[in-house]
C-alpha cells in the first residue's frame, strides 16, 4: 500500500516520500482513512509505531483542503496536546516537516520556558498548535489564545497524560472548544480513567489498534547483568567500552541518580549527559541534539524526560535500574528496535531488583536471559535492601530523594500482557541468580 492510495494529496506524500518513508506503517493505514472522513477515531498505538504522522497527515490535508482566506486573522484549527514538551516539539517538528508543500503554519508551546514569544508568535498565523496543556492554560487565563474555532482535537499519549495529573486541564481545555469538532484520541493503554475519558469526549469514534512495539518484539534483546548494587557504574562503562556501544539511552529511577551517573560516566572517559524535568529546556535540546547526531554517546534519562524521544534506531537502552512499575520497562525498552531496525535491551540487576524483576517478566510472560559478566558476579553476602522513594538506601545517603514517576501507583488494565508466547512467566527471577559462580 502507498500513502497515495490513502488518499493523502501530492504535496503530503512528496514530502513524506522525501523522509525517506515508504509505506505506511499499520497504524497509519488504518488511522488515516478514518481521520481524512472526519470521523473520531480512538486509537490504542504506543510511540513507535509511527502514530504521529498517522495523525498529523490526515489533519494537514484536511486544513489544506479547506484553506480560509487569508484576510483578516486567521484562527487556530487543530489542537493537539502532548503530556511532554520533548513530544510536543516532536509532533510540530512532524507537521512542519510534512506540512512543507503547503501553506499552513504550526506553532509548539509549552512550560518552562518565556511566555513572551509564545505570545507574539499567537499574534500571527497559527493554524495548527501543539500544546502541553498547562502552558496552553496560562495563555487562555492570559487570554492571549483563541481555542473558538478548533476543528480537530488530539490527545496523544492520553494515558501519559493523566498519569502526569493533567486530567483537570484537560477538561477545563475541552471546555473551551466548539462543541462541533474532530476528536482524536491516542493512548498506549486503556485504563478506566481513559475509558470514561473517551466516553465523554469521542461521537461514535472508530477503533483503531496496533500491536504494541515492545516486549514481545522480535527485535528487541533483552538481557540481564546481574551486579552488586555499588558496582553499577563500573559495569556499566565496562560494557559500554568493551562492546563499543553508542548511542545509549540509560534510565535511572531519579533525577539525582541521573545526574550523578552522567558524571562518574564523563570521568570514566565517556561523553554523558542527563536530561530530566530540572534541566532548562536549553539544556535538554542540546543534550538531545548531541544525543542525536551522534556526539554524545550516553544520555541518562529518568522515565519522564525520555518520553517522546524520537530516535530512529536506537540501538542501546539501559536500565541502569529497574523501575518500579512494571509497564515503563516496556515503555523503556520499546525506545529501541524500533522501525525494523535491531536493538539492544539491557538491564543491570542487583539483589534488591529481584522482586521487580519478576514483576516484569511475569508482565511481559517472558524470561530475560541473565548474561554474568566475569569479574562482576554478585557477592552472595550482600542482602537486598528496600528501595525507598525510588532509589536504594545506598544512593539515598547521598541525597536526592526527588519525587520520581516510579513512585506514582500502577497504571490499572490495558493491553499489556496479554497473547504474549514466551517461556516460563512463572518461574521465580530469583531463582536464576546464583550469586557467585554462575
Ligand atoms: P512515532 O510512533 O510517531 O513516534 O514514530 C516512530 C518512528 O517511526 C519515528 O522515528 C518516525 O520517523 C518513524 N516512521 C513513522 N512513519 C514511518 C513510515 N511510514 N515508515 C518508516 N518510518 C516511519
Amino acid at each position: 500500500m502507498s500513502f497515495a492510495a490513502l488518499g493523502l494529496s501530492e504535496e503530503i506524500v512528496r514530502a513524506v516520500t522525501e523522509r525517506g518513508y515508504t509505506e505506511p506503517t499499520p497504524i497509519q493505514a488504518q488511522a488515516i482513512p478514518v481521520v481524512l472522513s472526519g470521523r473520531d477515531l480512538l486509537a490504542g498505538a504506543q510511540t513507535g509505531t509511527g502514530k504521529t504522522a498517522g495523525f498529523t497527515l490526515p489533519i494537514l490535508q484536511r486544513l489544506s483542503a479547506t484553506t480560509k482566506p487569508a484576510s483578516g486573522k486567521a484562527p487556530i484549527r487543530s489542537l493537539i496536546l502532548a503530556p511532554t514538551r520533548e513530544l510536543a516539539a516532536q509532533i510540530e517538528e512532524s507537521v512542519r516537516e510534512y506540512g512543507k508543500y503547503l501553506k499552513l503554519h504550526s506553532m509548539m508551546m509549552f512550560g518552562g520556558v518565556n511566555i513572551n514569544p509564545q505570545i507574539q508568535k499567537l499574534r500571527g498565523r497559527v493554524d495548527i498548535l501543539v500544546a502541553t496543556p498547562g502552558r496552553l492554560l496560562d495563555h487562555v487565563q492570559q487570554r492571549t489564545v483563541d481555542l473558538s474555532h478548533i476543528e480537530i482535537l488530539v490527545l496523544d499519549e492520553a494515558d501519559r497524560m493523566l498519569d502526569m495529573g493533567f486530567i483537570r486541564d484537560i477538561k477545563k481545555i475541552l471546555a473551551l472548544l466548539p462543541r462541533q469538532r474532530q476528536n482524536l484520541l491516542f493512548s498506549a493503554t486503556f485504563p478506566d480513567e481513559i475509558k470514561l475519558l473517551a466516553d465523554s469526549m469521542l461521537n461514535k469514534p472508530a477503533l483503531v489498534e496496533v500491536a504494541r512495539q515492545d516486549a514481545t518484539a522480535e527485535l528487541i534483546t533483552q538481557r540481564v547483568y546481574p551486579v552488586d548494587r555499588e558496582r553499577k557504574r563500573e559495569l556499566l562503562t565496562h560494557l559500554i567500552k568493551e562492546h563499543n556501544w553508542h548511542q545509549v539511552l540509560v534510565f535511572t529511577r531519579t533525577k539525582h541518580g541521573a545526574n550523578r551517573l552522567a558524571e562518574q560516566l564523563g570521568k570514566d572517559g565517556i561523553p554523558a549527559l542527563a536530561i530530566h524535568g530540572n534541566k532548562s529546556q536549553a539544556a535538554r535540546t542540546r543534550a538531545l541534539a548531541e544525543f542525536k547526531s551522534g556526539e554524545l554517546q550516553v544520555l541518562v534519562a529518568t522515565d519522564i524526560a525520555a518520553r517522546g524521544i524520537d530516535i530512529i534506531e536506537l540501538p542501546h537502552v539501559v536500565n541502569f535500574e529497574l523501575p518500579n512499575v512494571p509497564e515503563d520497562y516496556v515503555h523503556r525498552i520499546g525506545r529501541t528496535g524500533r522501525a525494523g531496525s535491531e536493538g539492544e535491551a539491557s538491564s543491570l540487576v542487583c539483589v534488591d531488583e529481584h522482586k521487580l524483576l519478576r514483576d516484569i517478566e511475569r508482565l511481559t510472560k517472558r524470561e530475560v536471559p541473565v548474561v554474568q559478566v566475569p569479574g562482576f558476579e554478585p557477592d552472595p553476602r550482600i542482602k537486598a535492601e528496600p528501595i525507598l522513594n525510588g532509589q536504594n538506601r545506598g544512593q539515598q545517603n547521598r541525597g536526592g530523594g526527588q519525587r520520581s514517576r516510579s513512585q506514582t501507583p500502577a497504571r490499572s488494565g490495558g493491553q499489556l500482557g496479554n497473547s504474549r508466547g514466551g517461556a516460563g512467566g512463572g518461574k521465580p527471577a530469583h531463582h536464576r541468580f546464583g550469586g557467585r559462580g554462575r
